[in-house]
């Protein structure tokens, strides 16, 4: 049940679930629930967290497989009004512990696998409460909320009470807990289901993972909002996903996933003919890849940007009133997003030109958890927050309302004095002969500061000479671009959100 003009983030999305609660909400391959079982178990589980008698504004920490009922875990926090804190299930021990010593969460919950090193780590820390929810939905957690009321009332929120804590990977110093308010959350939630069109009738293919904005916040609020099915998968299957596409409207994923399907010759215009959007973020999409999707599936890929700090910032249309969608891009700034790209002074730069990506706008976090100096040095003084992202607005052909992301500002190289960014030189291997991907870094280098270097990894059954490729891109790159050495490597480390970890790249080359 909602309240009238409760800002709490669930009242909006049960605002969207369909009048016939016993419709399906969400399918698995081993069992369906409907919206009356997302009312109900979130409910119990609510009822369950006031029933610790938490502190206001309390920290649930979670790391768990995903499954449905940790999705309703999520909701209940929200319902219950206390803080969701997803946790990378790759996360081990001494990552644990930092965040439940920096978060100080009241209630930890775990799969059951791990209860014995969490449960020590929860005493040292001072968590009072551990519970465990596994991959099938069973454990302590929902044991202890069966015996709870299946009817809760949602606790009444201001926009600006926190809903969720989302640690950012890290991949420099220590991670930062990134902040969201109700606010934050809902009016991205309610803007995406305009901009991408979503109907209750759609079908969404859920296959990522659930402790990233991405599988968390994008997708699901997106199908809740709607009162649209989910089919609930665990990960990226192609097996499984070959055999619910044909049943599915909409799909999310990492560019991984679309070239793991485009590596299937199985998948199909027909697998497809019953989608209407396939959408791609968290991590650059390839020409090629968008290129060969469209080919192969007569879809064009809708590229969107976000980060946990924001939720989601820009996207290319859906609509065809709102133009094309162009490869390469992240589209245009989603409304009520403002989005600048600025020189060192703050002065914004000529479309064409590489500048700072800053943002502004209702979904913006409200800054790292008990850091703020930290938060303080990521926004301007007139409110921008710095995402860290390079950018630039049009460029050749593309039309000047479109953002393109050059990079993380981190992964820029200087070299002797020069700026390098990788991008543009990533873009000239990957159009070699041969060549599958690459990633450009920079390494230590004794004269230049910092030296260019290239990783490249060919394409299956191909083999690269590098020595002939260099000869190659001195005739098309200024000499302080051309890579110093060009390492032919089998793949690129990637996290689970398939972004190419350049700081572990990094350390892997750092002899020159
Ligand atoms: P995270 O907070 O883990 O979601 O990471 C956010 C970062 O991922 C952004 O700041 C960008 O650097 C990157 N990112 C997200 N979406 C895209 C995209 N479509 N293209 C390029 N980079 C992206």
């Amino acid at each position: 049940m909602t309240l009238e003009g409760n800002a709490n983030l669930y009242a909006l999305l049960s605002s969207g679930f369909p009048a016939d609660r016993s419709q399906i909400a969400i399918e698995t391959p081993e069992r369906n629930y409907s919206w009356t079982d997302i009312d109900d178990i979130s409910a119990r589980l609510a009822a369950l967290l006031q029933a610790l008698e938490l502190p206001a504004g309390a920290r649930v920490a979670v790391q768990v497989e995903k499954s449905p009922e940790a999705l309703m875990l999520y909701l209940a926090t929200l319902r219950a009004g206390l803080v969701y804190l997803p946790l990378n299930t790759a996360y081990r021990a001494a990552e644990v512990e930092y965040f439940l010593t920096d978060a100080e969460p009241s209630l930890v919950v775990c799969d059951s696998r791990n209860q014995d090193w969490i449960s020590a780590l929860a005493k040292k820390t001072g968590t009072p409460h551990v519970y465990t929810l596994d991959a099938d939905g069973s454990g302590s957690l929902p044991v202890a909320a069966a015996s709870q009321e299946a009817t809760f009332e949602t606790v009444q929120n201001s926009p600006d009470d926190l809903a969720a804590i989302l640690y950012t990977s890290g991949t420099t110093g220590r991670s930062k807990g990134a902040m969201l308010s109700h606010r934050n959350l809902s009016s991205n939630a309610e803007v995406l289901k305009a901009y991408w069109g979503w109907q209750s009738d759609d079908v969404l293919l859920h296959m990522l993972p659930i402790f990233h904005v991405h599988g968390l916040f994008v997708a699901s609020h997106g199908a809740l909002l709607a009162g649209a099915k989910m089919i609930w998968l665990p990960r990226l299957n192609v097996e499984q996903a070959l055999r619910y596409l044909p049943r599915s409207t909409i799909m999310m994923g990492v560019p991984t996933y679309y070239v793991r399907l485009l590596a299937d010759p199985r998948f199909t215009r027909e697998v497809c003919a019953n989608m209407r959007l396939f959408i791609s973020g968290s991590a650059p999409l390839l020409a090629e890849t968008f290129n060969a999707f469209r080919e192969r599936s007569g879809h064009t890929i809708l590229e969107r940007y976000g980060m946990s700090e924001t939720v989601m910032l820009t996207s290319n249309p859906y609509h065809p009133a709102d133009g094309e969608r162009i490869g390469g891009t992240v589209g245009k700034p989603l409304p009520g997003v403002q989005v600048r790209v600025v020189d060192d002074q703050l002065s914004p730069v000529n479309s064409g030109e590489i500048g700072a990506v800053q943002v502004r706008g209702p979904n913006v976090f409200a800054g790292y958890w008990r850091m703020p100096e930290k938060t303080r040095e990521e926004f301007t003084e007139d409110g921008w927050f710095r995402t860290g992202d390079v950018g630039q607005w049009g460029g050749g052909s593309v039309p000047a309302e479109y953002l393109t992301i050059v990079g993380r500002s981190k992964d820029l190289i200087i070299t002797g004095g020069y700026n390098v960014y990788p991008k543009e030189i990533e873009l000239v291997i990957d159009a070699m002969p041969g060549v599958d991907e690459s990633a450009v870094i920079g390494v230590p280098h004794p004269d230049f500061g910092e030296a260019v270097v290239a990783v490249v990894v060919p394409r299956k059954g191909e083999t690269l000479d590098a020595e002939a490729m260099l000869a190659s891109l001195k005739q098309d790159l200024a000499n302080f671009k051309v890579p110093k050495r060009i390492h032919i490597a089998e793949q690129l480390a990637r996290n689970t959100m398939g972004k190419v970890q350049k700081n572990v790249l990094r350390e892997q080359y750092k002899d020159i």
